[in-house]
């Protein structure tokens, strides 16, 4: 716990190169060619398991509700280190949309920013059944694409991102993470270059198993280059089975 209560810069958070080279993330053993490797991506993408709140980096994205006025998880642990000032500004925005986003300050934060983005309800708790939602993976991927688009409008460079939906709104981690490393993959490589490119794209989890899901899925849509290969041969150890 105390690990978690420090702030983290950016140069503490592993790249995805990173953690192949380190072996702390294993190649899987047969890839599947439709995705293959890039070191642009491999040192664009960055996993954490930490409090979202400790990130001194640009831009975190909150799981909001479409209010825009605070509530449970990942919402209230946004706006309490952030402090009053937060919701004041929130409560002008006129709420958002389901997969959309919108930005405000980050007042007591140490990022710049905070992207309010509302993802969908896929389980309904109190009706206990599948949301009616007919797309919840399209408006998922709307979130991530939304708000990197917005941090890309202003000048925002490193964003990080908590497992949206996943918690109260009940979408399976899998199918989630699954989604959202793609839609980060398509949207890194679609902008590769452009002036105001994102530098880096941080998923940032909360439970360690959490952790485990996000390196089966980057195993899968983020393969190792050769170079990242190279220095996982180099480096001592036998390496761990992506216990991150
Ligand atoms: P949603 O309503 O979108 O499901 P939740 O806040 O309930 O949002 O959960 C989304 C994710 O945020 C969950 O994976 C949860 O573990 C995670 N989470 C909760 N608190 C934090 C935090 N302080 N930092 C990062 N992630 C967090």
């Amino acid at each position: 716990m105390a690990a978690r209560s420090r702030l983290i810069d950016l140069a503490s958070i592993p790249t995805v190169a990173q953690l192949y080279r380190t072996k702390k993330l294993l190649p899987a053993e047969s890839i599947d060619s439709a995705f293959p490797a890039s070191q642009h991506l491999n040192d664009s993408i960055a996993l954490i398991l930490n409090d979202i709140t400790k990130l001194d980096i640009d831009c975190i994205v909150n799981a909001a509700n479409n209010s825009l006025l605070g509530g449970g998880g990942v919402d209230g642990a946004i706006h309490r280190a952030a402090g009053p000032q937060l919701v004041e500004e929130c409560s002008e925005l006129d709420g958002c949309d389901t997969g959309d986003a919108k930005i405000t300050k980050a007042y007591e934060l140490p990022c710049k920013n905070v992207i309010h983005t509302v993802g969908p309800i896929y389980w309904d708790r109190s009706q206990r059944q599948r949301q009616d939602s007919s797309q919840p993976e399209t408006l998922l991927r709307s979130c991530y694409r939304t708000s990197m688009e917005l941090a890309m409008q202003h000048g925002l460079k490193t964003i990080a991102f908590p497992a949206i939906s996943t918690g109260v709104y009940g979408y399976p981690i899998d199918l989630a993470a699954r989604a959202v490393t793609q839609e980060v993959r398509q949207f890194l490589e679609t902008h590769a270059g452009v002036p105001n490119a994102l530098h880096k794209v941080i998923f940032c989890n909360f439970e360690p198993r959490d952790m485990n899901v996000y390196a089966q899925m980057f195993t899968q849509f983020l393969p190792p280059t050769p170079e990242d290969l190279r220095i996982a041969d180099q480096s001592a150890g036998p390496g761990v089975t992506n216990g991150i």
